[in-house]
Order: structure tokens, then C-alpha cells, then sequence
């Protein structure tokens, strides 16, 4: 059947070493996941029930030049471990998990602070804060097969060449197979989904002419600057 108008491209990812590239379904995200960060943004740590959010998979931006959004006068950043699915499904056991996992990269979670501040104090969603245009910029993916599942890894963003975050993965409040167990109950998981894993302490903000540099170990790196 023919359609109105054609339909944007899919959006897809691409994989280190390889000319194939990884077609995306969602991108989810988890907030509040390092105990530092929680008690940065003012917050108790306790495990209660995580924090999910969602950006739109067309939020994904793989361009070096990073547009600052408008109506904001706080950009933060938040680099992060991302994940992509091989596999999907529905109450995935916390056993079964990383079986679902076909590679791992690092993104950044920008964030328009001001906004976020503003829906929380209002009980108001965080979309228009956390899910705008480009506010996913993310590396290509390193496969499983090649890295392996990394229990240990240092999560660190330089800006303008100064240490901004740092932390490894294993002081995640909620390990990889426990937020895919979780995600995997209150949504029907896809091949293609994308997992943010959530931020360490020392969000800050981002301004015009900013350089990053965002790394996950030796196994993906990100290199950007904000126009
Ligand atoms: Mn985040």
C-alpha cells in the first residue's frame, strides 16, 4: 500500500570492525543509578524501584558537531554505558540477561537541567528535558563477541580536556542483568532496543565551542563538541 509521504530512514548504529550496522527499536534509560550522582542531585540512595525514562530512538546523534538545544540555559552532561539488544522478550530473568546483549558503547544523556528541575517540581513528565533532538550522541557499538560482558570498566568524560566523571560500571546500583530483568517487565523487549545505563557523579554543563571526550574502558569511545 502506498504511503503518503516517505517515512525517515531507520536509524541505526555502527559496529567497530564491522560494515554491518545495528538497526534500532527504542532507546531506554535508567536515572538515579550511582550512589554519588543520587546524593549529587540532592536524592537518598535507597533500592527501592528504578527509574526508567525513554528518549526517541531519532534522539540517537552520531555527528562529531552536537547542536546545543534551544529553550534551555543549562545543557548537562551525563556519559553513560549503552547497551544494545540482540534479543528481546518479557519478564527476562536476571540469569538470562546478558544473553540478550549484542554490544556496549558510551553515549551522553544531555540533559536540560532547567527543564528536569522544573517537571520534577511540578510532578511533570521529563520528556521534554530529556528527550529532545540530538540529545543522544553515542558511539558505535563494540560486540559482545569481541569485548565480552565487562563486569569492570571505567566510565570517564573529559570536557575541554579536564575530568569531569569518572566511576566504573560495577558501582551501578542496578547491574546490567537487574535493568534489563526490570525494563523487561513493564515493557516488551525488542531486538534493537538501546539501554542508557545511567550517570556517575559530576554532571555539569555543556556550553557552545565544548569539547568531550567519553570513554568506556578500551571498549568504546566518543569524541564531540557542541556548536
Ligand atoms: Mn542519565
Amino acid at each position: 500500500m502506498p504511503v503518503l509521504f516517505t517515512p525517515p530512514a531507520p536509524v541505526s548504529l555502527p559496529i567497530q570492525g564491522s560494515s554491518q550496522r545495528f538497526p534500532v527499536h527504542r532507546v531506554y534509560c535508567i536515572g538515579r543509578n550511582y550512589g554519588d550522582h543520587v546524593r549529587e542531585m540532592g536524592g537518598d540512595v535507597k533500592r527501592s524501584s528504578p527509574v526508567f525514562f525513554m528518549k526517541p530512538a531519532d534522539a540517537l546523534w552520531l555527528d562529531d558537531a552536537v547542536p546545543y538545544p534551544g529553550a534551555t540555559s543549562d545543557l548537562h552532561h551525563e556519559v553513560e554505558m549503552v547497551v544494545a539488544l540482540r534479543h528481546g522478550g518479557q519478564e527476562i530473568a536476571v540469569a538470562d540477561a546478558l544473553a540478550c546483549v549484542y554490544g556496549y558503547g558510551v553515549g551522553l544523556d544531555l540533559t536540560r537541567r532547567d527543564l528536569q528541575n522544573l517537571a520534577k517540581a511540578d510532578g511533570a513528565p521529563w520528556d521534554s528535558a530529556k528527550g529532545f533532538d540530538a540529545s543522544a550522541p553515542i558511539s558505535a557499538l563494540t560486540p559482545a563477541s569481541v569485548c565480552g560482558h565487562p563486569q569492570h570498566a571505567t566510565l570517564a568524560l573529559q570536557v575541554n580536556g579536564a575530568t569531569r566523571q569518572q566511576a566504573d560500571i560495577a558501582q551501578m546500583i542496578w547491574a546490567l542483568p537487574e535493568i534489563i530483568h526490570e525494563l523487561s517487565k513493564l515493557w516488551s523487549l525488542q531486538p534493537g532496543d538501546v539501554i542508557f545505563t545511567g550517570t556517575p557523579a559530576g554532571v555539569g554543563p555543556l556550553l557552545r565551542g565544548d569539547r568531550f571526550h567519553a570513554a568506556l574502558g578500551d571498549i568504546a569511545t566518543l569524541e564531540g563538541y557542541l556548536v
